[in-house]
């Protein structure tokens, strides 16, 4: 049997009809930039996010990037963010000119350890983005305590956590802004690159649709230095019909976790853990293998294809040379990137594919 990692040509035939007919209403429309399938995407975002305001951006690393530049982050700056996220997260920091200080994550959940980010505060220290990783929200409440005691501004990196609940409330709805990337694997993805910011504060909502759009207030009044970075109208189509299925699509991504939880107890990976505050919307399905690269061939082998999120920590990286971590600065992001696996996880999954998995890797460990 052949379980691919994602399938998004899976999603697409399960709702082809109403995305061609979105589609073609803006080719035909002429409203290819800032047409008004970003305005009434942007409403229904907010709505399903219960906040405000949200503004569609080019991708999630721009709706981290002005996020932080909304609030005058920049040189001389200090942002904390883990060392267990995508590299996005710290260059939306470093692309400020605010210097990424990263921390470690707490070993079952994988988001940012509350104690140490608390230690990780210094006099220069501006903002904090706590980030949803693999779909699990991120401990919100006492990393707001610990904000709000050092007056720091809280950004969520919610980009893979469309939907999640903490403590029943959505993600995106606690931070000062938040950032959501639409890029096409996400649980809400388009069909080529996109993003949102989200927040409750008028006047940030107002920074962010002027800076998103070359500076301008108006056209050809640019008030400040600005960038091209706005949701395509295409894509804002395509999401506004998507969204609509983005509980369900949820639900069954929960679905496949429960049966994998299931089939793998005692199975030789260890499963992920969801804290009692979460609604996790497993973007990412993650165990933790030994001889993780044998597995992986041996699953290959039988037609099932998994991921690394991800092989190498941001500390590791050549990218970020100048910030004087090296291997030992962060032993759980390390342990992690050595022992996690993605299994397939999409929300067409057949139960039938995730059995075959769970059959492979018990073979795998049995042998
Ligand atoms: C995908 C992602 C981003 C970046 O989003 P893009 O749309 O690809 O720019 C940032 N942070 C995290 C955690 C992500 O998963």
């Amino acid at each position: 049997m052949n379980v691919p990692f994602v399938d998004l040509k899976a999603q697409y035939q399960t709702i082809a009809p109403e995305i061609d007919s979105a589609i073609l209403d803006v080719v035909r429309g002429g409203g290819y930039i800032l047409g008004k399938q970003v305005t009434e995407f942007e409403l229904a975002f907010a709505k399903y996010s219960e906040v405000d305001h949200a503004i569609g951006v080019d991708c999630g690393s721009s709706a981290l990037e002005l996020s932080l530049r909304a609030f005058d982050i920049g040189p001389g700056d200090e942002v904390i963010t883990t060392a267990n996220t995508y590299i996005a997260t710290a260059f939306a920091a470093s692309h400020t000119g605010a210097t990424p200080v990263l921390v470690d994550v707490d070993p079952v959940t994988y988001n940012m350890d509350v104690e140490l980010f608390e230690r990780a505060i210094t006099p220069r220290t501006k903002a904090v983005i706590p980030v949803h990783l693999y779909g699990q929200p991120a401990d919100m409440d006492p990393i707001l305590d610990v904000a709000r005691k050092h007056n720091l501004i809280v950004i969520e990196d919610a980009c893979q956590a469309h939907g999640a609940r903490y403590k029943g409330k959505r993600v995106g709805g606690f931070g000062h802004a938040s950032a959501f990337s639409f890029y096409p694997a996400k649980n809400l993805g388009c069909y080529g690159d996109g993003g949102m910011v989200v927040t409750n504060d008028p006047q940030v909502a107002d920074r962010i649709r002027i800076m998103r759009n070359e500076g301008q207030s108006q056209k050809y009044y640019h008030d400040v230095k600005g960038y091209n970075s706005l949701l395509d109208t295409v894509q804002a189509a395509v999401l506004g019909v998507k969204l609509k299925y983005l509980d369900q699509w949820n639900q069954a991504r929960r679905s496949h976790a429960a049966l994998y939880d299931q089939l793998l107890v005692n199975s030789g990976v260890a499963t992920p853990k969801v804290a009692s505050y979460a609604e996790h919307v497993y973007h990412l399905y993650i165990v933790r293998a030994p001889e993780r690269e044998r597995l992986q061939a041996f699953l290959k082998e039988k037609g099932v294809f998994t991921g690394i999120h991800y092989p190498i920590p941001i500390h590791l990286q050549k990218a970020f040379p100048e910030l004087g971590y090296h291997a030992g600065s962060f032993p759980v992001t390390e342990k992690a990137a050595s022992e996690i696996v993605s299994l397939p996880m999409f929300a067409e999954l057949a139960d039938e594919q995730i059995h075959a998995t769970a059959a492979a890797i018990k073979e795998f460990y049995q042998a």
